[in-house]
């Protein structure tokens, strides 16, 4: 089946198809970055939202400036801006659908002046943003790059942008000059507090750019907090051929997710937004306990599971949940030592919470690869897993597993091989040559002052050090399935 129009009028059950008609809509949201987690998340929502109600100005315009852009364009026109969505369950089953809610797509080094119009057309009241973690243009310490050689750019030739902050100002600083009004910056990444993140981007940009507007921007736009959670794999050319035969649609551009979803937003719009609830999206005033609830939990998990998994020969997720060393360690992780700590949000029931974490690690269709969840633990271990072991140390709590952790990772970042004897090659963008002599010194405690937890001062915990320590020798000696067991039994004591 070709993917146009026509396949809006299909009497298929297996596939569900817009209620709406999407040549109705207008667009009310400008998203820049439309790769593969928005059109499985927003554009999800918002197709459902539409679904359910009878507003039709509320559509999606993409807007593309990286490079994928103008290819991206193409298929989206060739398909009448349709795309497919899978979604999987943790069993296999799977739902198809036909998504509407992008009405188009521009390439802006295709048409550069369309792509301004179109955020600065008044109807846009949301501009919304999946630029990957990176693309914030910040520095460790949360500072904005103003001399990177894209940034200098864009504040030299405003009209002529090539970053989304260039794109973004020069349409708020016309919308100023009409009288238009604002819009608001909804930041859609996977960051902490993503929307003071790119609240501090854009206006530290827009006042290198010109103070004034900086000043009507930090008075009139709003930067909404969001916690953004769905796992959605990237797609190469097997995984589409794969998709497309099982939906019987020919899209060149279809997508797939895990059955679960879930986005809560800081209910902080300057301009009007969907009313996403219809679809179930949660609005609040403080997105935070949600974003702790998933890094305690989610993340912490990936990072629990990715050093000894690797180690042990794994190298994806739900083939290490597959072996019950490893699902009853995550377990005993996330019900052990992680439930007692966190207090969830009222409207979360943790018990079920935890129980589909559980299966979503073991959902074979969406698995995540290993070597994707050991990137950067410098960055990730800090955030996910350090206010558990801090919080442990200070209710005199047992640390074993945290100390497990550590000194898998420590090992996992000496070691050039895994225990069945693969050699893989890590990648820590972070770590400074300082930090790789400790890495690699004999005295395997020196790790544990690293610059990434020199804070925590780890060999201040009372007992934490010498049961990393005896870890250590464990992992190196026997091997890591070896260790895990002995901190597995120390849960049983
Ligand atoms: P993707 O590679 O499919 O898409 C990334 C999109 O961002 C592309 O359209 C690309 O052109 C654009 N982009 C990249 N760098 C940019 C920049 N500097 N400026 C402007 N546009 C830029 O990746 P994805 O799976 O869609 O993930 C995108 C982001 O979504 C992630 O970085 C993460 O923050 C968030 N996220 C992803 C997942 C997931 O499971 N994939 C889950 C939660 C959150």
């Amino acid at each position: 089946l070709t993917l146009t129009q026509n396949v809006l009028t299909e009497d298929s059950p297996a596939i569900h198809v817009p209620t709406y008609n999407p040549t109705d809509l207008t667009a009310g949201i400008a998203h820049i970055g439309v790769g593969n987690f928005h059109r499985a998340h927003q554009a999800y929502y918002t197709n459902k939202f539409l679904n359910l109600s009878n507003q039709s100005d509320w559509g999606i315009r993409g807007i593309g400036i990286t490079a994928s852009g103008k290819e991206m364009a193409t298929k989206f026109a060739s398909q009448d801006s349709l795309y497919t969505l899978t979604e999987y369950q943790p069993d296999g089953a799977s739902t198809v659908s036909v998504v509407g809610a992008i009405i188009d797509y521009v390439a802006a080094s295709d048409d550069l002046e369309k792509a301004i119009d179109y955020l600065a057309d008044p109807a846009i009241r949301i501009v919304s943003l999946t630029i990957t973690e990176g693309g914030y243009n910040t520095d460790d310490q949360g500072n904005f790059l103003l001399d990177t050689p894209s940034i200098a750019h864009d504040l030299a030739h405003p009209d002529q942008p090539i970053t989304a902050f260039g794109y973004v100002t020069e349409a708020l600083a016309r919308r100023r000059e009409r009288g238009s009004g604002p819009f608001t910056i909804l930041s859609c990444d996977n960051l902490q507090h993503n929307g003071d993140v790119a609240k501090n981007a854009f206006l530290s940009f827009a006042q290198a750019r010109d103070p004034e507007l900086a000043h009507w921007i930090a008075e009139r736009v709003t930067f909404p907090n969001s916690m953004v959670d769905r796992i959605t794999p990237s797609v190469d050319e097997l995984d589409r051929e794969r998709l497309n035969a099982e939906s019987g649609i020919d899209d060149s551009i279809p997508v797939y997710c895990e059955e679960f979803t879930d986005w809560v937003i800081e209910n902080n719009f300057c301009a009007g937004r969907p009313d996403w609830e219809l679809a179930g999206v949660t609005f609040v005033e403080d997105v935070a306990p949600y974003e702790a609830l998933k890094l305690r939990f989610l993340n912490a998990s990936h990072s629990m599971l990715a050093y000894p998994a690797f180690l042990a020969g794994y190298r994806t997720v739900h083939e290490a949940m597959g072996d019950t060393l490893f699902s009853s360690y995550i377990s005993v992780f996330i019900n052990h030592v992680v439930s007692p700590l966190v207090t969830p949000p009222d409207s979360v029931d943790l018990a079920d919470y935890k129980a589909k974490l559980l299966g979503r690690l073991s959902n074979a269709a969406v698995s995540d690869q290993l070597s994707r969840l050991c990137f950067d633990g410098a960055s990730k271990l800090p955030a996910f897993l350090l206010p558990t072991l801090s919080e442990l140390a200070q209710q005199n709590k047992p640390t074993h597993c945290l100390a497990f952790l550590m000194a898998a990772y420590g090992h996992y970042l000496q070691s050039e091989a895994d225990d069945q004897g693969n050699s893989y090659s890590v990648n820590e963008p972070f770590l400074q040559k300082s930090d790789w002599l400790k890495i690699n010194d004999h005295d395997v405690l020196a790790f544990l002052d690293c610059t990434p937890f020199a804070a925590a001062k780890l060999r201040d915990i009372p007992h934490f050090a010498a049961t990393y320590k005896l870890y250590r020798k464990q992992i190196a000696i026997y091997g890591i399935a070896f260790s895990l067991r002995q901190t597995m039994c120390t849960f049983w004591e």
